[in-house]
């Protein structure tokens, strides 16, 4: 099997898909990986109502469209955990965790997303997975008719405390600042008659003995009172981490651990571009990481036909590499 590409993307989130079809349609021979299926966190939005075009639908809906769009137009897709991207001048050595399967490309685009960040306070390693979640639209049907806490109060918070409050019987939310998401979306939340806000509280910790109970959580301001909270799942929502530990011997990581990017998506290495929310950026959104898709797949093109192509995806016009 012929391992080389011209572009390999890593991750098929948004900004992968995007960048793989813009690829494609580049006429570059083209691959993309993912550990997972593909789709991102798409997969695990309850809606997505903000997506131009679409109006209302579910993120596994969106996922779903956008990965057929890749695969009408022939993008070669695999379930691969990519463990390390080395620098070999002009071609990249992408390795991934399975069988140590290793590509080559002239081009690799980095679009691997991030992963919820979590407390590390008392308890919560111990019912991660089984009383606390990062994930409504996976577990929250396991809540139904329950009482629930919410940890958080910005975007995806809010969201998925809609969604929850819908269908358990009391909803909880503990935040550090006061609810930072859209307006019309806090306003929502807050009209609901099941839900009690608790702003400006530190999580102390998570009980319980047979399985999880409560939340015990105390107040930033002055009086520092102290609450506990008794429930049967809680739903962190406290922001994310980059998933760049196999990119950080590149040195294209900025200290939060996200890829530094200039404004077509090119990071310091040549040959490396990002995308999406792995990136240094300001807005993490399915159309803000569509946008980066694109804009990345169009300077690797751009890059790839600099260096020469590998070959060409209908074998029809062949180029050497550049040496
Ligand atoms: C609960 C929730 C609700 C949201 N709601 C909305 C909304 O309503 N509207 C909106 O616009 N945005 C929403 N977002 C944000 C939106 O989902 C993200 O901005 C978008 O998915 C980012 O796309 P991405 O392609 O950069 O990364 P991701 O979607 O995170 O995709 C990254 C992909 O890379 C893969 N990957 C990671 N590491 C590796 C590796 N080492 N090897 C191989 N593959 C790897 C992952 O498995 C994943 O599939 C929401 C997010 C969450 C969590």
């Amino acid at each position: 099997m012929d391992n080389t590409y011209d572009i390999v993307i890593v991750g098929a989130g948004p900004a992968g898909m995007t960048a793989a079809i813009y690829g494609v349609r580049a006429n570059m021979k083209v691959l993309m990986l993912d550990r997972l299926s593909p789709g991102g966190q798409m997969i695990n939005t309850n809606e997505i109502e903000n997506y131009t075009g679409a109006g209302k639908l579910s993120g596994a809906e969106l996922a779903i469209k956008m990965f057929e769009h890749t695969q009408e137009l022939g993008v070669e897709f695999d379930y691969k955990t990519v463990v390390d991207i080395a620098n070999d001048g002009p071609l990249k050595t992408v390795t991934c965790e399975e069988d140590d399967t290793v590509y080559q490309a002239r081009a690799v685009i980095l679009a691997t997303g991030t992963v919820p960040r979590r407390l590390g306070v008392a308890g919560e390693e111990a019912w991660a997975g089984s009383g606390i979640s990062w994930c409504a639209i996976c577990d929250g049907a396991q809540y139904c008719g329950k009482d629930v806490v919410v940890i958080g109060g910005g975007n995806s918070a809010v969201e998925e405390s809609i969604y929850l409050a819908g269908i358990c019987n009391r909803l909880t939310i503990v935040t550090m600042f006061d609810l930072t998401a859209d307006p019309k979306a806090c306003d929502l939340l807050r009209k609901m008659e099941n839900v009690t806000i608790y702003p400006y509280q530190e999580v102390l910790e998570f009980t319980g003995t047979d399985r999880l109970t409560g939340v015990r959580f105390k107040s930033t301001q002055e009086d520092a009172t102290e609450r506990y909270v008794t429930c049967d799942g809680v739903f962190e929502y406290i922001g994310f981490q980059a998933s760049s530990q196999a990119f950080a011997k590149l040195g294209i990581l900025d200290q939060m651990g996200c890829i530094q990017i200039d404004a077509r998506m090119r990071t310091s290495v040549p040959g490396i571009f990002g995308a999406g929310d792995i990136t240094a950026k300001h807005l993490r959104q399915i159309v803000t990481a569509c946008g980066d898709g694109a804009i990345a797949a169009n300077t690797a093109a751009a890059y790839v036909e600099s260096m020469g192509r590998i070959s060409a995806p209908n074998n029809c016009d062949i180029v050497s590499p550049a040496t």
